[in-house]
C-alpha cells in the first residue's frame, strides 16, 4: 500500500514538504474482514486540523471511495463499492470491528447513474453538511436573504441552491471571477467577489434590510464584516472557519477574536455551531432529497478531479489557495 503520512507539523498553509508518501505492506485477511483499494480519495478542510493535532509519522486521516479486493465477510464480497475513512492510503485492512461503525465504513447504494466520487460530496459529508446545517440551524423562511461564503466550494454551492428552493434570497461570496460566474450559473443572482468587493460595501447595497441567515464556511474577518449587518432574530450557522485554520492556537498563534456581543444581544440573534454528524440517525434523509433534487435539475454540483494519488498533499493544499470549484476529489 502507498500511504502519506505527516511528516512535519507546520504553521501556516500546509507544504507538500509536510507529508511524505511511504510504502507498507497490508496485513492478510482474516475471517471477517476485507481489503480495500482506493477509488476516489477525497480532501476536506477540516484534515488540516486533523493534521495539527497530529504527530510526525502518522497517517493523514480521511476518507476514500473503495473496492473490495479481497474479502473474507459474505456480506461484503469481492467488487462492492465502499465509503471508508482509512486515511490518505492505496489499499487498506478492514477488521470486522471497523466495519461496524457506520460512520467509518458503510457500502455505496446505487447512486442512479451520478459518478462514485459524488458520495464524497454532495451525495455524502459535505452536502448533509449544507442540508442540515443550513435548514436545522438557519431554519429559512421564504423571501429572507441568506449570506453564503465559500460559495462555490462543496457545501457553499449546496447551500446557495438549498437556499433557492426554500425561496430566499441569496447573496454569495467567492474568490474568484470564475467562482462568480459558476455561482451566478447555478441560478444565484446576487454574487460577488469577496477579493476585490468590500464585503460591508456589498451588503449595505444588497441587504439594505440585513440578513436574516448567515451560512458561515469562513470566519475571521469576513465574518467580523457580516456581524453589523445582520437583522433582528437573525441565525448564523457557524459551519467552518477556513481562513482561521491555517493559525490554529494549538500552533502558538491566536485564533479569530471574540464575538461581537453587542450585536448579538442587542439584534436578539442566534448563533450555533455544529458537526454535521448530529444528524447521524437521519444521514439517509439528506442525501435522498439531495438526489432527488439532483434528479429534478435544482441541485446542480461540479468536482474539481486531480488525477493520481502522488497529488493528494498538492490538491489539499489547493484548498486553502481556492484552486477547487465544488469538491475537490483525487482520483486514485
Ligand atoms: P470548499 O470546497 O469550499 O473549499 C475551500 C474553499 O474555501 C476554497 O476553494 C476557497 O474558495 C475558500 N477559502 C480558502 N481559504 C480562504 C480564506 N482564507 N478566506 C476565504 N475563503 C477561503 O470546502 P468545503 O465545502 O469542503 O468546506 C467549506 C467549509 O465547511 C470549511 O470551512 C469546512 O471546514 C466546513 N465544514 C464543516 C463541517 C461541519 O460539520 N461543521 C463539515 C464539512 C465542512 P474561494 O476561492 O472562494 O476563496
Amino acid at each position: 500500500a502507498k500511504v502519506w503520512r505527516i511528516k512535519t507539523v507546520s504553521q501556516g498553509v500546509p507544504k507538500e514538504s509536510d507529508f511524505e508518501c511511504i510504502t507498507e505492506t497490508v496485513p492478510p485477511c482474516q475471517d471477517g474482514e476485507v481489503i480495500i483499494e482506493a477509488e476516489w480519495l477525497s480532501v476536506d478542510p477540516y484534515m488540516r486540523y486533523r493534521i495539527a493535532r497530529g504527530k510526525p509519522g502518522d497517517t493523514v486521516y480521511g476518507s476514500q471511495v473503495a473496492k473490495v479486493i479481497e474479502s473474507k465477510n459474505p456480506d461484503c464480497p469481492v467488487g462492492t463499492y465502499v465509503v471508508s475513512y482509512p486515511g490518505w492510503r492505496s489499499h487498506s485492512k478492514i477488521t470486522a470491528e471497523g466495519m461496524k461503525d457506520p460512520f467509518q465504513f458503510t457500502k455505496l447504494s446505487d447512486l442512479g447513474g451520478i459518478r462514485r466520487s459524488a458520495a464524497l460530496g454532495i451525495l455524502g459529508m459535505p452536502g448533509n453538511t449544507a442540508y442540515f446545517g443550513f435548514l436545522e440551524l438557519c431554519s429559512p423562511k421564504a423571501g429572507e436573504t441568506v449570506v453564503v461564503n465559500a460559495a462555490a466550494g462543496a457545501v457553499g454551492s449546496a447551500v446557495c441552491q438549498i437556499a433557492k428552493i426554500k425561496g430566499c434570497r441569496v447573496i454569495a461570496f467567492a474568490g474568484s471571477p470564475a467562482k462568480v460566474d459558476y455561482v451566478k450559473s447555478l441560478g444565484i443572482e446576487h454574487v460577488f467577489n469577496y477579493k476585490t468587493d468590500d464585503v460591508s460595501q456589498v451588503l449595505t447595497k444588497v441587504a439594505p434590510n440585513g440578513v436574516d441567515c448567515y451560512f458561515d464556511n469562513v470566519g475571521g474577518d469576513f465574518t467580523e464584516s457580516v456581524m453589523p449587518h445582520l437583522a433582528e432574530f437573525a441565525r448564523v450557522s457557524v459551519c467552518g472557519a477556513i481562513s482561521t485554520y491555517n493559525q490554529l492556537p494549538s500552533l502558538g498563534s491566536k485564533s479569530s477574536g471574540p464575538f461581537p456581543s453587542g450585536i448579538i444581544i442587542s439584534k436578539q440573534i442566534r448563533i450555533e455551531g455544529f458537526m454535521v454528524y448530529r444528524w447521524s440517525s437521519r444521514w439517509m434523509e439528506g442525501i435522498n432529497q439531495i438526489a432527488q433534487w439532483i434528479k429534478e435539475g435544482k441541485i446542480k454540483y461540479e468536482e474539481s478531479v486531480s488525477n493520481g494519488f502522488e497529488n493528494m498533499p498538492k490538491t489539499f493544499i489547493g484548498l486553502f489557495q481556492g484552486e477547487n470549484l465544488g469538491k475537490a476529489v483525487v482520483k486514485y
